[in-house]
């Protein structure tokens, strides 16, 4: 599971580094910002870790193109054919239509496909089909991605996908009054299976006597041959075999310089998950992975996070390579340490909490590369395993991403979006001294103890809450993280110096989830990633429950809106019987009040605030989304060509970086 950020704009973080001149921001276009982050500490590493991140990192920039393909069916021989045009274009390239189609490549580049990475809905084109049309037809043939088939037919099926509003309207359709298949544009299952049979399919796997199941279909998409309903696994010699060969290259490459034992079997599995596609193998990669917690640079690379497929059975190709920083992970050790006591003292009914709470191990990491579906937009904290039994018997690992948390504050630094939404001076002030802190120990108590706690009553599954699912486990997570924040425990233990630090993170996180958060949602849309849902069910519900003793207040002062919290004592007792509730849905696996719970209070936007809200905010002129380019990693060769070092340049245009990958690292035909 991941953890995005709240929002680009935070007051917070404004104290740092004062003297710092590095450039955060390399690109602005439509609702994004492209930043870019610092690998501090990459120096200091010793060659060999150095040596083993640099093979780590290629390895992770080689499945671009899987997520593109995951993510829609056309979306290669698209993004070939507009970077054709664009490299090869000799006409008037200052023309507003050009503009156009390259900002509409600049968003497939970000969202990596035709579809709004968050909203999942599909890019409109802001030029018309003639121009495209005419700036195909003037560049040579055989630049276009052929291996598709001839121009005209390559133009007759991506022309459709690419310019009808009607067609292929949704990445991921989360509708439960719906087909959620047969209306999700993803490439998970071929076009013309429907959910039913899906569920049927996968249904018939899961045995109630097994207490160590496999992911099913985690790596595989779903055809019909001859009728019947078959998996095309994703390994070596099946789907996505090119790219899976490069990752092989790269990973067997890095296998003699892992730190130890443990990482040497981490690889060595993985190596073999790939040629095999077994999944009891993955499961077996996972148990080690989750096992070495002593290694100092660590990585992930596979098929692991479900978002994109509605039901939850297939996951998206990532990667990420990171390294320990030393320092910040003492605050994630002593939350560890305490990890049974917070257990044992959280406020959910006792039949729920774990026994034994098993290998909590978190840690601050810094990145060095990002890729597949890390990449360019970037999550903040990451807490893995998702299977539900290696949790339960051998724990988690979990991170807080802290180079990307500082690249973010440092880049909405002065942005003036707290001036414009936060009304009383001392939640300003609280916001500025304590957020940084406040936003790093959510995530740490969300990823290291959130999503590990509790435990399922016998006999559920941990799949009952379908498509509720993701939003109710992140629930979860961050109820455990808001009720915690604001503990006296934490004092007690030293990570944080008052109750002030929650005080801030308590007003932010109502501010944003009642409003603010709402900057990221088109006029006339309801809300539908997850872990926005999360956001808005949790300060709704407070909210209403609240009324009564006006715990929550939302303030009209020169016509704008204002979201106060008057009583934090009190938000941390709805904290507390939410977390309750939520942790019982999920227990029992009671889909109906599941459902009841996020489809009251985190799904629809009340159409008036929405409207204020994106009238304040577009006056900031911010992007309410963020992502990031890689450094680039330079091998340093000896006299006998061996690799004996490794340096860092930051690049500073995400075109270049973008076209650079798609240059060197595409390795998939345009149809697979
Ligand atoms: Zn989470």
């Amino acid at each position: 599971m991941i953890t995005t950020g709240i929002l680009s704009g935070c007051a917070s973080g404004s104290k740092e580094n004062p003297k710092d001149d590095f450039t955060w921001q390399v690109d602005r276009f439509d609702d994004v910002k492209v930043l870019k982050y610092q690998v501090p500490g990459f120096e200091t590493l010793n060659p060999d870790q150095k040596i083993l991140i640099y093979y780590l990192s290629q390895a992770a920039l080689c499945g671009r193109d899987i997520l593109y393909d995951q993510n829609f069916k056309y979306n290669l021989p698209i993004r070939r054919t507009l970077e054709a045009v664009y490299i090869n274009y000799e006409g008037d390239r200052a023309a507003e239509e050009f503009k156009a189609l390259e900002k509409y490549l600049k968003k497939i580049w970000f969202a990596n496909g035709i579809h709004h990475h968050y909203s999942m809905d599909k890019f409109i084109p802001e030029f018309s089909e003639q121009y495209f049309d005419n700036v195909v037809n003037s560049i040579p043939e055989d630049k276009l991605p052929l291996d598709f088939g001839k121009k005209d037919h390559l133009l007759a099926v991506i022309k459709p996908a690419m310019f009808d509003p009607e067609l292929y309207k949704k990445r991921v359709c989360l509708d439960s009054d719906k087909d959620m298949i047969v209306n999700s544009a993803m490439n998970y299952y071929e076009e013309g299976i429907t959910q039913t049979e899906v569920e049927e399919f996968y249904g018939k796997m899961v045995t109630d006597d097994d207490l160590t199941p496999v992911s099913y279909g985690l790596n595989s998409k779903l055809v019909k041959d001859n009728g019947q309903l078959v998996e095309r696994k994703w390994k070596l010699c099946g789907m996505y075999s090119q790219t899976i060969d490069k990752i092989l290259f790269w990973l067997n490459k890095a296998l003699p310089y892992a730190e130890n034992e443990v990482q040497k079997k981490t690889i060595q599995q993985l190596i073999s998950y790939y040629k095999s596609g077994d999944l009891k193998t993955f499961d077996e990669y996972s148990v080690t992975w989750v096992k070495d917690t002593v290694s100092e640079v660590d990585f992930v690379n596979g098929f692991i996070e479900v978002y994109g497929d509605p039901l939850g059975y297939k996951a998206s190709w990532e990667a990420i390579v990171n390294f320990k920083n030393i320092e910040a992970t003492k605050r994630t050790e002593t939350i560890s340490e305490w990890a049974q006591w917070f257990e044992d003292n959280s406020p959910i009914d006792n039949k729920f909490k774990k026994k034994e709470v098993k290998g909590v191990s978190a840690k601050v990491i810094t990145v060095a590369t990002l890729g597949g579906d890390y990449f360019p937009p970037t999550p903040i904290g990451i807490n893995l395993p998702n299977s539900d039994w290696i949790r339960r018997d051998h724990g988690s690992k979990s991170v807080t991403i802290e180079n990307i948390t500082h690249a973010y504050s440092q880049a909405s630094k002065g942005d003036g979006f707290a001036d414009e939404f936060v009304l009383r001076e001392d939640d300003k002030e609280r916001m500025e001294k304590y957020g940084s802190l406040a936003d790093n120990l959510h995530t740490d108590l969300h990823e290291c103890l959130g999503h590990g706690s509790g435990v399922l009553a016998p006999g559920v599954k941990g799949d009952e809450l379908k498509n509720y699912g993701s939003t109710l486990e992140e629930a979860r997570a961050d109820l455990f993280a808001l009720y915690y924040l604001a503990d006296p425990k934490m004092v007690e233990i030293g990570l944080i110096p008052n109750l002030d630090v929650a005080k801030a993170e308590y007003a932010k996180y109502m501010m944003n989830g009642l409003m603010t958060q709402l900057t990221r949602i088109q006029p006339g849309k309801n809300v539908e990633e997850s872990h926005m849902r999360n956001r808005k069910l949790i300060a709704e519900w407070c909210y209403e429950k609240g009324l009564a003793d006006n715990v929550i207040e939302k303030i009209v002062e020169n016509g704008k809106t204002y979201i106060v919290v008057n009583d934090f004592d009190k938000l941390r007792g709805l904290f507390a019987d939410l977390l309750r509730e939520v942790q019982r849905i999920k227990s029992e696996g009671d889909f109906d009040a599941g459902k009841k719970l996020v489809e009251s209070y985190g799904v629809k936007v009340d159409p008036e605030l929405h409207n204020e809200v994106m009238e304040r905010y577009a006056k900031l002129d911010l992007a309410p989304y963020s992502g990031f380019i890689n450094p680039i990693l330079h091998p340093v060769q000896g006299d006998d060509g061996k690799i004996i070092d490794v340096v860092i340049e930051y690049q500073n245009s995400f075109t270049e970086q973008m076209l650079h990958y798609s240059e060197n690292f595409s390795y998939l035909p345009s149809k697979n």
